[in-house]
């Protein structure tokens, strides 16, 4: 297990609230002539560049959306940035800035907290966006944080839930189900922690699956490539709660039908062997599995072509009329209803 560990701690007490901002957000220069006023003010200024803005916001709260056990707080850092950029890539649009709030119990030293803000400038630096102001409060007991990111983007490039239609090709940007089997992994190694702490725990053979759940990246890739090729998708959304989850989402808010081809869908080896190892169904893990963070689109036929050369893409279904329903189309040759949960019922 990974603990976190400090050579010497230092009480935030001792600093006071403004103290601990300062030694937490004095080192964050502006990347972006949009940032107008970033951490130091009433509220950060911004100036709109593009034609629209696009705002995400999430929350993480300790002991539900988390687990220290397991998780590195730089990675915690990293991962809750992360999740927040992925929803303005769904929209088809470019992160500039986020805001990060916290709530902190008095278990969380200087140093921890450095630790985690260490993995949210990581990720502020690789997608390339300002950390432009939050706000610090104490919590009774765990950690909260909410995050909230901010993009542009032109407004006819925007992509909706919605715009999906008959005969649109279905894609994804990367495989399913890993960082539901990290997770499994994670969980069954602290169970076993737990139980024997002397143990040291197996994690040799799983370092993709657990890269998965620990340090996920949102798909920046992507939307520069669409933004290169000229192309839009219909319809977007990203990986969060599971391929069928997010299907369902796209059908249910544009009025369609869809049908998945089983063999399509991209499943690492990884995950495969340690679906089998857990007595999972594979497919099972990548249409529930969640946390993903591929974005799954639709494009119209005639942009085939231009997805064709995308670094990274899976074409793993069509849709279809809402009455032809949301069907998976087994190797096996069978077509089964997806449901946001329970498909996996079907099997066995
Ligand atoms: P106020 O009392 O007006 O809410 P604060 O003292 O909470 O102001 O915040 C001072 C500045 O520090 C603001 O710019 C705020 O956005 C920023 N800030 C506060 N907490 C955080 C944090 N956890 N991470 C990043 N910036 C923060
Ligand atoms: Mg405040």
């Amino acid at each position: 297990m990974s603990n976190n560990t400090f050579t010497s701690f230092t009480d935030v007490s001792t600093l006071g609230e403004f103290g601990l901002i300062e030694a937490l957000t004095k080192d964050n220069p502006s990347k972006h002539l949009s940032t107008i006023k970033g951490i130091g003010d009433d509220a950060a200024v911004i100036k709109n560049e593009e034609e629209v803005t696009v705002i995400s916001t999430d929350m993480l709260v300790e002991g539900i959306h988390f687990d220290l056990m397991y998780t590195p707080l730089k990675h915690l850092g990293y991962k809750a940035v992360v999740v927040n950029l992925s929803d303005i890539f769904a929209m088809n649009a470019v992160p500039t800035q986020i805001t990060v709030s916290i709530a902190i119990s008095n278990k969380y030293s200087l140093e921890a907290l450095k630790e985690f803000y260490d993995g949210i400038y990581t990720a502020c630096k690789f997608y390339n966006v300002d950390l432009i102001g939050g706000d610090t409060t104490s919590s009774p007991k765990g950690m909260v944080i909410s995050i909230t990111a901010i993009g542009q983007a032109k407004k006819d490039k925007i992509v909706y839930r919605n715009g999906a239609k008959k005969g649109d090709i279905l894609c994804v940007t990367g495989d399913l189900g890993a960082s539901y089997l990290g997770l499994q992994i994670l969980e069954r190694e602290k169970q076993v922690y737990l139980a024997h702490p002397g143990v040291q725990p197996e994690l040799e053979n799983s370092q993709y699956l657990i890269e998965r759940q620990l340090k996920p990246e949102a798909q920046m890739g992507a939307i520069a490539y669409f933004a290169k090729e000229g192309v839009v998708p219909t319809a977007m959304i990203d990986v969060s709660d599971g391929l069928a989850s997010e299907l369902i989402h796209i059908c249910t808010q544009s009025g369609t039908g869809a049908f998945i081809e089983e063999g399509k869908v991209p499943i690492h080896p990884d995950s495969e062997r340690t679906a089998l190892e857990f007595k999972l169904d594979p497919i099972t893990c990548a249409l529930h599995g969640g946390e993903d963070y591929e974005l799954l689109f639709t494009i119209d036929e005639k942009d085939l072509e231009k997805i064709r050369f995308m670094p990274e893409v899976f074409i793993i279904g069509e849709i279809t009329d809402a009455a032809d329903g949301i069907k998976l189309h087994t190797t096996g040759g069978n077509m089964h209803d997806i449901t946001a949960q329970g498909w996996n019922h079907f099997r066995e």
